[in-house]
């Protein structure tokens, strides 16, 4: 690979070759794939990038760490939406406000990203069997990414995980192993096996490659921005793989000069799992929390890629908040009501931490904020439909719809009146 240097520990700084199967430090620290930026500026530059009609994250390729012959995955993972969400900003009172909808990827979170980034990966490594544990997103995308491959994957997940994620697994044909336990259990278990076959490790806190396929959606973000650098980017955090991803895509730009200042980031995490943030507030080494929350792809009490997360929120100088599960249902039902996006649980933390942050006033009105959702709510419609209220459900006549209209003072609007 002509662009990157080597693989670096962020913890001890040691360096190593940037072999397809790279893994963790001899420390024990996780690696973090170092660019070549002058050569990169050789090579692309925001004109070329303008013209290219590969409407997916490999659009930019020579900013990720594959092989020139490398194919492409099949299924075309990245390039999702960034709406400006102007009824949203209005009711948070804030100037600009976007949303980047990555619950369109093919599997629809963000976790697609990363998925594509480990099939190429493992192709250059000659394997043809990849394993993860996951929360459920991770699991879903890579069967998916894997399945299109021709590539075969096994799955830890923990018991929890929402049917629609399993149902995602199933049908992608992964061998499926759902752990009686926490992510944590499920995460050790995927470790030893993963250990005693040499499958190929899909897990984003221990292969270094994945966070690059993450970094992608702030590659795009910006370029969808017309390189307008926004004030501040807020995410939901599990493992924190996603928010280093997305720092260290920021990074990139910064580094070859297509930006000249980076935004803040605003790491969300949910009240009952949140041991990333309590780090930061109290300044201290994080500690494992209980895992309590209904976003599942987010509770996540042992973070795994708590280095890489801390270092991108400290650098950034960004800020931290916690919302509890009402706050996230409730944003959950503000954005599809406000926008016609429809994201999981952990998908709209980061919406509900931009809104309590605007009401404590300490994002400031005249900001540009994107927001990330970062997985779809169709993966998720138990809990959705619990947080909303029943249907109008009757007999089909019209009769029943006029009375039923009456008993919940409903005077429906006619279009007809209007011609
Ligand atoms: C995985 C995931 C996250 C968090 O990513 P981490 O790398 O675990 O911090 C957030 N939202 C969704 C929908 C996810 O699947
Ligand atoms: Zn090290």
């Amino acid at each position: 690979m002509k662009n990157v240097l080597h693989a670096k520990c962020v913890r001890c700084g040691r360096t190593y070759e940037a072999i397809p199967t790279l893994t963790t430090c001899q420390c024990g620290g996780i690696l973090d794939i170092v660019y070549d930026y002058e050569h990169i500026k050789t090579v692309l530059t925001r004109e070329t990038l303008a013209r290219r009609r590969d409407n997916s994250m490999w659009r930019y390729r020579e900013l990720l760490p594959v092989e020139e012959e490398t194919e492409a995955p099949p299924l075309r993972v990245g390039w999702s939406p960034l709406y400006r969400a102007r009824a949203l900003a209005e009711r948070l009172g804030l100037r600009a406000l976007y949303i980047k909808d990555d619950g369109i990827n093919p599997t629809a979170s963000l976790k697609d990203r990363a998925s594509a980034m480990a099939v190429a990966k493992a192709r250059e490594a000659g394997a043809r069997v990849i394993a993860c544990s996951s929360t459920g997103n991770a699991a879903s995308s890579l069967a998916g990414n894997a399945a299109a491959a021709g590539m075969e994957t096994y799955i830890f997940v923990p018991s929890r995980a929402p049917k629609g994620k399993v149902a995602q697994l199933m049908t992608f044909g992964a061998t499926v192993v759902s752990v009686q336990g926490s992510y944590e259990e499920t995460f050790e278990l995927s470790r030893q096996a993963i250990g005693r076959w040499g499958w190929y490790n899909r897990n984003a806190a221990v292969n270094p490659y994945l966070s690059e396929g993450k970094k992608t959606v702030g590659l795009e973000i910006l370029e969808q921005l017309d390189w307008q650098v926004p004030d501040f980017i807020a995410i939901s955090v599990g493992d924190g793989c996603t928010i280093a991803g997305l720092w260290k895509g920021l990074k990139d730009l910064y580094a070859l000069g297509w930006i000249d200042r980076l935004p803040r980031l605003i790491s969300v995490q949910a009240a009952g799992c949140c041991p990333i943030n309590r780090a930061i507030e109290s300044g201290e080494d994080w500690r494992p929390m209980e895992e309590n929350t209904l976003a599942d792809s987010i509770a996540v009490g042992v973070p795994r890629n708590a280095d890489k997360a801390l270092q991108a929120i400290r650098e950034s100088r960004g800020l931290t908040v916690n919302v509890s599960d009402e706050e996230i249902m409730a944003a959950q039902k503000l954005l599809g009501r406000t926008s016609g996006v429809f994201g999981e649980p952990a998908g709209v933390t980061g919406t509900a931490g931009v809104k309590k942050l605007c009401e404590q006033g300490k994002i400031p009105p005249d900001a540009s904020v994107v927001s990330v959702v970062t997985g779809s709510g169709l993966k998720d419609v138990a809990n959705a439909i619990a947080a909303c209220p029943e249907p109008i459900s009757i007999p089909g006549d019209m009769a029943s719809l006029l009375e039923a209209f009456a008993a919940r003072g409903i005077s429906a609007y006619s279009n007809l009146s209007n011609r």
